[in-house]
C-alpha cells in the first residue's frame, strides 16, 4: 500500500478505512516508486510552506533573481476546469515534480477546499494564503509576461539566456500553442531546471508526454515498469477523500451498495443531447450491459414477485447529469437501482478503481458498431498532446514514438502492450494543430457521448460532492427556498417592519460599497494611504476577523453585523479557508467576503490586542484594529463607551477581531438606544432574526443537512435534539453527564424510560405509539452508544419507539479545518430543526442552534464534581449569552454591575458572570 502517511492535524479516516471498502489492488507499485515517494515526502517536509527553506525561496521569488540561498525548487499548480481535469493535471504536475526534484504546491481556491486529505506527512501541499501572487495567480494567462511560451515567442529569452528570472509561468492547458508545448522538449527542460519557481496552469493529463522526454526516460522506466498503472498508483497516493467526503462515500455505500454481491457502476456523460439522443444512449447502455453479461435481461412476461429465490443481487450505480437514465433503468429493474446525481469523471474512477472499463463508444447521430468495448488500458487519456518532434523540429505522430503510448486521432494514452487498437478517447479532432478554446468546446460538445461502465463504486459519492462544487460558480442558495420545507412551523416571531426596512437599506449600501465597486476601490486607496480623506468616498467598513469555534464565530459575526447596521458601515468577512463554503452570500448582488487582495490580509492572524493602533490620537488613521475577544483588556473595552464610539465614527476602516456575542453590550451604549428599541421591540429575538437572515447554509451544506434529515429524522413524529458539549479545560466525567441527560429528559417527559425487565420485541408496541428520534451532537460517541444500547435492548415503558442518531463524533475540536466547520454547521442546523432542544450550558454551538430554532432550550447545567439538582432547567430567553462583558461605567469611570442597568439586559441562566437580552413584556 502506498499510502502510509499519518497526518497529525486531520485524522484522514479514509487512509485507514479504504481497505475495508476497496478490493485490494492487484497492481503493485515498484519498490523504486515507493522509495522515490518517501524521499519526496522528506523533501516536501524540508521545503514545504513556512519552513526556513520556503521562506528563503519566497525571498528569492520576491527579488526576481536566482541566487543560491536555497536548494528547494517548486511547482505551483493552478486550477482550471472541472474536478476530473484537475485531479488528472495535479497528478501530471506531481509526476513532473518527482522527476525534477521539485516540491508541488496546490493553489487551492475555495472551490477545492475540503476535498482531500493532505497527502504528505507533517507538512502541507496547499499554497499559503500569503504567497506573493496569490490574489492574481488565477488570472495568469497564456500571454502573461513571465509565461515560458510567451517569453520564447517574443524572444525575451532563448536557450543561451543566462539571467533567468526566479519564476516562470507554464501554460499547459488544452488550448496551448506551439511555444507552450516546447515544455516537452529536452532542451527546454534543461533551461527550466534552473528556474526555482514554476507556476503551472493546467487542465490536462499531460503525463503521457513526460514519457516522451528522453531525459526522463530512464527514471520513468524504473518508477513504472508497468505503464498502465501510473495514474492508478499516483492517484491513489495523492487523493485520499477528506473525512467529510469519506463520510458521504461510506454512508452511501453502506445504505445502498454494501448488500449487493456485485456492483455495476454506469457513468453516463452526454456532452450533446442533440447528437446523442436519449433513446440511442439508453439502447446502447442496455445492449452493452446485456451483451457483456453485466446485467441480466428482464422477463417482461412476469411481475416482480415471481423472481427466483437464489437470485444474485446486483447493484447498479448510475452517475449522470440526466435523471432520465436512472428513471428508465429503475422501471426495468425495480428496487435494485440506486440513484445519484450528475457529472462524473470516468478516467479518475477507472484509474482509482484499477480497472479497464467498458466503454460505450460515442454516438454521433448514428449508433456506433460495436456499441461498446473493453478498454485496453486503465490509464487516462491525454487529449491534446504536443505533436512536435523536438529534435527533428517537425510534426510527428506522438503515439508511435514508444510502444507504451497509443492513440486515436490526436490523443495519446499509456498502455501495457505494444500495439493494439484503441478508442477515440476524447473525441477531439485536430484542426490545423490548433486547439482553441472554442474548438475544444464545440468539437467536444458536438461529438461525444463518452461513457464508461465501471465495476467500481467510488465515483458516485465523489460526484454527489462535485455536484455541489459545480454549483459554486452561480451559487443558487437552495436553502433560501427549501428551508421552509424542513422547518416544521414558520417562526412565530415576526421582525419589526423597521428592522426589515433597515435591512433593505443596508443591502443597498452593501451593493454600492461592496467588494470591487468604485467606492470600494477608492476606500482601499484611502486605507493604503493611512490618511482619512473625507472627499474620497462615503463608504465606511467593518471587517470581521475570526477566532475560535464556529458557534463563537457566528455569534461574533452577528454582533459585528448589528454594529455595522447601527453605524452605517459595510460588513466584510475575512474568510479563511476553514470558513469557506459554509454559507450563502446573505446580501443580494454583492459579496460579504473580504477580497483576497485586501492590504492587511496576511497580518490578521498575528494581530493581537497589544499591537493595534491606539485610538486616542488626534490625527486619526484611515483604519483601526479593535480587539473584542475573550482576553481583551480595559482599553479594548472602551469600545463600548459613547465617547469612543463618537471617535470611531470618523475612521473609515475598522477591523474587528472577535470571538464573542458582544451584541448585548451594544444595547448599553446610549447613542444606539433609540435605534435599537425601534429595531427590536422584542429583545429576545435579536439573534433569531439576524442569525436567520445572515446564515443560510450553502448548497453543499444544505445537501448534507437534507440528506441526513431525510434519511434519519424525517420519519419521526418528534425529534429531540441533545447537544452535549464537554469543555476540555475541566471535563465532567461521562457517567455524571449521562445520568444528567437521562434524568433531565425523563423528568421533562421528553424521552420515555425503558423497561429493563423485558428484552426488546417481547411486548408489542402500543397502537398509538409515538416514534421519537433523538439527535445527539457531541464530539464524543459515548452518549450515543449508551443511548442506542439502552433503547435497542429494552422496550420503553410507554411503548414508544425511540431511534437514536448522531451524525459525527470528531473526537476533538478542530476549528481550523474546513470540513470540521462544515460538519459543525450541519449539526447546528439539524439541531435547529428539532422539536425539543436540550443544550449544554455555556456552549455557543448550542446558543446558535436555539437561536435559529427560535426556542428556549432545556439547559444541562454545568457539572463539576457534584451532580446538579435539578439536572436541567428551561432557559428564560433564547438569546445567546455574552460571556465576558465589560463591567465599566464609562461616565462614572467606575465598575458597575452591567446586569442591573436596564431591565432587558440581565445575568445569563447558564453562566453567572455573563449577560444576555431578555424580553420584558
Ligand atoms: P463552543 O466552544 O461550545 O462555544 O462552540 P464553538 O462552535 O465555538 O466551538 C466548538 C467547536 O468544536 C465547533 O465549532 C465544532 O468544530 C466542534 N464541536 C463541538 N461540539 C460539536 C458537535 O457536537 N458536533 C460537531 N460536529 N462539532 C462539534
Amino acid at each position: 500500500m502506498l499510502a502510509l502517511n499519518s497526518n497529525k492535524e486531520e485524522s484522514c479516516l479514509s487512509r485507514n478505512q479504504l481497505v475495508l471498502y476497496r478490493k485490494s489492488s492487484p497492481h503493485k507499485p515498484s519498490s523504486y516508486l515507493i522509495t522515490k515517494l518517501r524521499s519526496y515526502e522528506k523533501l516536501h517536509k524540508r521545503c514545504g510552506p513556512h519552513t526556513k527553506s520556503y521562506n528563503r525561496s519566497i525571498k528569492q521569488l520576491v527579488s526576481g533573481q536566482i541566487d543560491n540561498s536555497t536548494d528547494c525548487r517548486y511547482v505551483v499548480w493552478v486550477a482550471f476546469c472541472g474536478l476530473g481535469n484537475r485531479i488528472l493535471s495535479i497528478t501530471s504536475a506531481f509526476l513532473y515534480a518527482l522527476l525534477t526534484n521539485r516540491v508541488l504546491l496546490i493553489n487551492q481556491e475555495q472551490d477545492m477546499g475540503g476535498l482531500f486529505c493532505e497527502p504528505f506527512p507533517d507538512t502541507s501541499w496547499i499554497l499559503p494564503e500569503d504567497f506573493l501572487f496569490k490574489s492574481e495567480i488565477n488570472s495568469f494567462e497564456q500571454n502573461y509576461n513571465y509565461s515560458y511560451g510567451y517569453m520564447l515567442k517574443s524572444n525575451i529569452i532563448n536557450y543561451s539566456t543566462e539571467l533567468l528570472p526566479s519564476y516562470m509561468f507554464l501554460y499547459l492547458s488544452h488550448d496551448y500553442d506551439h511555444h507552450d508545448k516546447l515544455f516537452f522538449c529536452d532542451k527546454d527542460q534543461a533551461l527550466l531546471s534552473k528556474v526555482p519557481w514554476l507556476i503551472m496552469k493546467s487542465n490536462v493529463y499531460f503525463l503521457p508526454s513526460l514519457f516522451l522526454i528522453s531525459s526522463f526516460e530512464q527514471e520513468l522506466s524504473k518508477l513504472f515498469p508497468d505503464k498502465e498503472t501510473v495514474f492508478h498508483h499516483l492517484g491513489r497516493y495523492l487523493f485520499q477523500p477528506s473525512n467529510l467526503v469519506w463520510r458521504l462515500i461510506t454512508q452511501y455505500y453502506q445504505d445502498y451498495l454494501a448488500k449487493a454481491e456485485k456492483r455495476i457502476g454506469i457513468q453516463i456523460r452526454v456532452f450533446d443531447a442533440e447528437t446523442s439522443p436519449f433513446e440511442y444512449v439508453m439502447d446502447q447502455i442496455l445492449a452493452c450491459t446485456q451483451t457483456e453479461k453485466l446485467l441480466p435481461e428482464v422477463d417482461t412476461e412476469k411481475t416482480i414477485a415471481a423472481q427466483s429465490e437464489n437470485q444474485t443481487s446486483k447493484a447498479v450505480l448510475i452517475t449522470s447529469l440526466f435523471p432520465g437514465y436512472f428513471e428508465k433503468l429503475k422501471n426495468i429493474f425495480s428496487d435494485e437501482l440506486v440513484t445519484s446525481a450528475w457529472s462524473t469523471f470516468g478516467y479518475v474512477a477507472q484509474g482509482l478503481g484499477g480497472m479497464r472499463p467498458w466503454i460505450l463508444y460515442k454516438i454521433n447521430q448514428t449508433k456506433p458498431d460495436p456499441l461498446c468495448g473493453r478498454g485496453m488500458s486503465m490509464e487516462p487519456c491525454y487529449y491534446a498532446p504536443p505533436v512536435y518532434g523536438c529534435k527533428a523540429k517537425t510534426t510527428v505522430h506522438t503515439a508511435t514514438l514508444v510502444p507504451h503510448s497509443t492513440t486515436a486521432a490526436n490523443t495519446i494514452i499509456l498502455a501495457m502492450g505494444s500495439v493494439f487498437l484503441s478508442w477515440n478517447c476524447f473525441g477531439l479532432r485536430e484542426r490545423g494543430n490548433v486547439y482553441s478554446r472554442k474548438t475544444f468546446s464545440r468539437v467536444g460538445a458536438g461529438l461525444i457521448v463518452f461513457s464508461v461502465v465501471l465495476v467500481f463504486i467510488y465515483q458516485n459519492s465523489i460526484t454527489r460532492f462535485i455536484s455541489s462544487y459545480i454549483d459554486m460558480g452561480e451559487e443558487s442558495c437552495i436553502s433560501r427556498n427549501e428551508s421552509v420545507l424542513y422547518r416544521k412551523s414558520s417562526s412565530p416571531y415576526k421582525p419589526s417592519s423597521y428592522l426589515l426596512s433597515k435591512l433593505s437599506t443596508y443591502e443597498k449600501l452593501h451593493e454600492k460599497c461592496g467588494p470591487n465597486t468604485d467606492s470600494y476601490k477608492r476606500s482601499i486607496k484611502q486605507l493604503k494611504s493611512g490618511r482619512i480623506d473625507d472627499n474620497s468616498t462615503d463608504c465606511r467598513y467593518v471587517v470581521w476577523v475570526a477566532e475560535f469555534g464556529l458557534g463563537n464565530r457566528m455569534l461574533s459575526i452577528t454582533s459585528v453585523f448589528l454594529y455595522a447596521l447601527l453605524t452605517n458601515r459595510v460588513l466584510l468577512i475575512n474568510q479563511e479557508h476553514d470558513m469557506s463554503n459554509l454559507f450563502c452570500e446573505p446580501f443580494p448582488n454583492t459579496s460579504w467576503i473580504l477580497p483576497h487582495d485586501f492590504p492587511f490580509k496576511s497580518k490578521f492572524k498575528k494581530f493581537k490586542q497589544k499591537n493595534h493602533y491606539s485610538y486616542s490620537t488626534e490625527l486619526l488613521p484611515s483604519y483601526l484594529f479593535l480587539y473584542l475577544a475573550h482576553e481583551y483588556d480595559h482599553d479594548d473595552k472602551l469600545f463600548f463607551c459613547d465617547q469612543d464610539q463618537a471617535l470611531l465614527t470618523k475612521v473609515p476602516w475598522l477591523i474587528i477581531k472577535s470571538s464573542m456575542y458582544f451584541l448585548p453590550s451594544l444595547f448599553l451604549i446610549s447613542s444606539f438606544e433609540q435605534e435599537l428599541s425601534k429595531l427590536f421591540p422584542d429583545k429576545e429575538t435579536v439573534f433569531h432574526h439576524l442569525g436567520r437572515y445572515l446564515f443560510l447554509p450553502s448548497d453543499r451544506v444544505w445537501r448534507l443537512i437534507t440528506h441526513y434529515y431525510d434519511d434519519c429524522l424525517a420519519k419521526a413524529e418528534k425529534i429531540i435534539g441533545i447537544q452535549v458539549r464537554i469543555f476540555e479545560d475541566k471535563p465532567t466525567p461521562f457517567e455524571y453527564v449521562m445520568d444528567q441527560i437521562l434524568s433531565c429528559t425523563q423528568k421533562e417527559k421528553l424521552l420515555p424510560e425503558v423497561d429493563t425487565e423485558k428484552p426488546i420485541g417481547s411486548s408489542s408496541p402500543s397502537k398509538n405509539q409515538t416514534d421519537k428520534a433523538v439527535l445527539i451532537t457531541s464530539l464524543s460517541p459515548d452518549y450515543y452508544k449508551k443511548m442506542t444500547k439502552m433503547y435497542g435492548q429494552h422496550p420503553t415503558k410507554t411503548g414508544e419507539v425511540v431511534g437514536v442518531y448522531q451524525p459525527s463524533h470528531a473526537g476533538k475540536q478542530r476549528s481550523n479545518i474546513n470540513s470540521h466547520n462544515i460538519q459543525a454547521w450541519v449539526e447546528i442546523y439539524l439541531l435547529s430543526l428539532c422539536d425539543e432542544l436540550v443544550t449544554s450550558a455555556r456552549s455557543t454551538f448550542g446558543y446558535v442552534a436555539q437561536g435559529l430554532r427560535g426556542m428556549r432550550p432545556l439547559i444541562l447545567y454545568k457539572t463539576d464534581d457534584t451532580k446538579p439538582d435539578p439536572p436541567c432547567g428551561r432557559g428564560i430567553s433564547m438569546e445567546p449569552c455574552y460571556h465576558a462583558h465589560p463591567i465599566y461605567n464609562c461616565k462614572a469611570k467606575t465598575t458597575v454591575d452591567t446586569a442591573t442597568l436596564v431591565p432587558y439586559v440581565r445575568q445569563c441562566e447558564d453562566i453567572s458572570w455573563g449577560i444576555k437580552l431578555f424580553n420584558t413584556s
